[in-house]
């Protein structure tokens, strides 16, 4: 079983020919509401490949909180220690996609900022149950770092995904497994360029020192690079049509848990999540993106042949 410690938001989409400048006002070509949040994501990546799994996050007493814990029930979720805040909306991200693709995105944390770590403490059971937790940074950084010394004194392994990217202090660091940044998180995280293969090794380097046992650096299409203390290994990405990369990190980190969980080794568990963030790109939107265990097995299968 794995835990993730999280965000849920509903996405509000909106597609225009292009974003509105200050002051103006454009018609919209389309409208979606897709479940979001890169807590809900993870999850939910997690139960479509078959793995039990329990959300641990926080919504408000609102109809877009019960449409949210709705979609990940359906997905096969375990939603018990997801709470309903009083008082506060849940979480949404506004989201406004122009005709070239680029977008602007305006998010409100709402009951996401309100996890506790009396939440955690709660939720205790569950962790000390499970093999993995998985968890971001769109939670409150004391419920993270609650969430890391509790899964650790229950020897879960731990895998934290740094996004959105932020500084983060030893004590985390020290609690973390595996390390999941993309390059611009981990140029921020390590306080190191990454824009080459040896600066991304040093960077890697510098957060191994401060106690991160070992890091997976994804690179979009470039596929990801593994860093720990016998060196950087590189892993080519698959090659397909990619239309939205919405929530590719979050395919990736809930394949790597699940593969993982299933006492697959690491390179075993990075081809897996390869494979289940290369079907994400292929579709539009984050939870509407993320293949299930049959579409990765025939991916794979087909890519062998
Ligand atoms: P990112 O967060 O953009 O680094 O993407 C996470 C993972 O999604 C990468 O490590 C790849 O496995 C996969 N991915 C992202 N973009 C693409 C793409 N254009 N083609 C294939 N795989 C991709």
């Amino acid at each position: 079983m794995i835990s993730v410690v999280g965000s849920l938001n509903m996405d509000l989409v909106i597609n225009t020919d292009a974003i509105p400048r200050p002051g103006e006002t454009v018609i919209g070509t389309g409208f979606k509401r897709v479940p979001g949040g890169k807590g809900g994501n993870q999850a939910a990546s997690i139960a479509r490949l078959g793995t039990k799994v329990h959300m641990v996050g926080a919504v408000g007493k609102d109809e877009m909180g019960t449409a949210l814990v709705q979609s990940l029930e359906k997905d096969g979720v375990l939603v018990d220690y997801i709470a309903e805040k009083e008082d506060v909306p849940t979480g949404i991200a506004a989201i406004i996609v122009e005709k070239s693709g680029n977008n602007a995105i305006a998010v409100v944390s709402g009951a996401n900022y309100e996890l506790t770590t009396e939440d955690i403490e709660n939720s205790k059971s569950i962790l000390e149950d499970s093999r993995i937790l998985l968890v971001q940074l769109e939670t409150p950084l004391p419920v993270v770092r609650k969430a890391l010394k509790a899964a650790r004194s229950y020897k879960n392994l731990t895998i934290l995904n740094p996004a959105p990217a932020q500084t983060l202090d030893q004590d985390i660091l020290a609690d973390i497994d595996i390390l999941t940044p993309n390059e611009i998180e981990l140029e921020i995280l390590s306080g190191c360029p990454a824009d080459t293969r040896e600066n991304i090794h040093e960077a890697g380097k510098a957060l191994l020192g401060k106690g991160v046992r070992e890091l997976v650096v994804t690179l979009g299409a470039q596929g990801c690079a593994r860093i720990n203390e016998d060196g950087i290994f590189h892993y080519d990405g698959y090659q397909v049509d990619a239309v939205d990369t919405t929530a590719a990190g979050d395919c990736f980190n809930g394949a790597l848990a699940v593969a993982l969980s299933e006492g697959k080794d690491m390179e075993e568990a990075i081809q897996f999540a390869l494979a289940a963030s290369a079907i994400s790109v292929t579709r539009a939107g984050a939870q509407t993106s993320l293949p299930n265990r049959k579409e990765v097995d025939a991916f794979i299968n087909n890519k062998l042949k």
